[in-house]
């Protein structure tokens, strides 16, 4: 049997139903004399492949964090509007009321929540009156570029402006979605793609600088990403599942690309603050993300969304969290009600994971609240952090970059 019959039998190859001939005997070793497989091993696919664990795994609950959170990545407001990729209205979509959020909130320990995608001019206006103003303390919100202004030939003015208007309203910072690199265009949905270190933002990145606004970026995704979505991808299921996720092929920059514009802009504006969302954008590479945070003091790094990359190399990751114990911020990316992207919905059991992948050293466990893990299909190992680390990342190290009291 080669390569290919052997995937296909598993159900590893999409939409083909397994050949009676292996199914899973093949997995039970030559010795014993393999059973007739059962009608449900013939036509098991991969998508409907739930294993259980047989391992005896200590289990900690953990219902609150060590020490009260600042989860300094969320999405409680959304743009109304979008466009191949482009927020184009500043009028928001509200997740979560405050109300509702308080409940998972107080239960979970978190002080406070950073809504990144507060948007601009009235949308922004109106989110901090809502959430920052009517509960000081629990939620701060970030501005966001004007992507719908591109064009006019005074851009760069205008969104070094936006920011000072932005700052002046209340905004704690600057949201960078992978727009910038990925999405936005010379003709803001269509042209060439418009590169991170384009010129045309220095005004606003100094302006952030000089009002000593932190940047949250996003510039790339999984490296998995930038591969062909084939049966060598370790996020096959999440590719087949969001094919618009890919950036293989097409007139998309590679991940390595992405990174170097990306540290051109930290290079030419070092008195501006730059938090690198989801582990600096290489979770797989932590050699990488050190060698940046070692060239880049204006950089830290949260760990939204990545707690999946992060909990299977423990040890590594451990060496990662002590060395750079001051510049790693707790995040997550939670969204309320994004049931469709478990690993960064907004619930109890979220928090619960993150908490137990920190500070127990549980073994092989599930990094989302999902029946199959939603980014690829292995498990992780706790890190046991001191209370010491814990304390600076759930909330010390946010206080200073946030500059609100920790
Ligand atoms: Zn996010």
């Amino acid at each position: 049997m080669n390569r290919r019959e052997w995937l296909r039998a598993l159900g590893l190859v999409v939409g083909a139903s397994a050949k009676p001939t292996a199914a899973f005997g093949l997995l039970n070793g030559s010795q014993q004399p393999k059973p007739e497989p059962s009608s449900e091993a013939q036509s098991l696919t991969l998508a409907d492949y739930e294993p259980k664990s047989m391992l005896h795994a200590q289990e900690t609950a953990l219902d609150r964090a060590a020490f009260p959170v600042i989860d300094v990545h969320t999405h409680i407001t959304v743009s109304k509007k979008s466009q191949n990729g482009v927020a184009l209205a500043a009028q928001r979509t509200y997740l979560g009321q405050p109300e509702e959020l308080f409940s998972v909130m107080d239960r979970k320990n978190i002080r406070s929540m950073v809504n990144l995608t507060g948007g601009y001019d009235e949308g922004l206006t109106e989110v901090i009156a809502k959430y920052d103003k009517a509960f000081p303390t629990r939620f701060y919100s970030f501005t966001e570029p004007c992507y719908e202004r591109f064009l006019e030939p005074d851009y760069p003015r205008i969104q070094a402006d936006a920011i000072e208007h932005a700052h002046s309203a209340g905004a704690k910072g600057l949201k960078i979605l992978k727009t910038l690199g990925l999405y936005l265009r010379e003709n803001i949905t269509s042209g060439k793609l418009v590169k991170i270190d384009d010129a045309r933002f220095d005004p606003m990145w100094d302006t952030c600088g000089q009002l000593n606004m932190p940047v949250a970026i996003h510039v790339s995704d999984p490296i998995a990403f930038f591969t062909p979505t084939d049966r060598f991808n370790e996020r096959y299921e999440e590719l087949s599942n969001h094919p618009d996720w890919s950036f293989y092929d097409r007139d998309f920059p590679s991940n390595a690309e992405l990174l170097e514009a990306r540290n051109r802009v930290f290079a030419r504006h070092p008195r501006t603050q730059f938090t690198v969302l989801h582990v600096g954008n290489f979770s797989e590479n932590l050699d990488n993300v050190s060698e940046n945070l070692d060239r880049f003091p204006n950089m830290t790094v949260d760990i939204a969304a990545r707690i999946g990359e992060l909990g299977r190399q423990p040890r590594r990751s451990r060496r990662f969290f002590d060395r750079y114990q001051d510049r790693i911020l707790f995040g997550t990316d939670a969204t309320p009600h994004g049931d469709q992207f478990p690993q960064q919905v907004f619930n109890d059991k979220l928090y619960e994971i993150y908490y137990r992948f920190l500070e127990t050293e549980d073994e092989y466990f599930d990094y989302a609240p999902a029946k199959v893990p939603p980014q690829g299909r292995w498990r992780i190992y706790g890190l046991g952090l001191p209370q010491s680390i814990l304390k600076k990342l759930y909330n010390e190290n946010a206080a200073r970059v946030l500059q609100i009291s920790a």
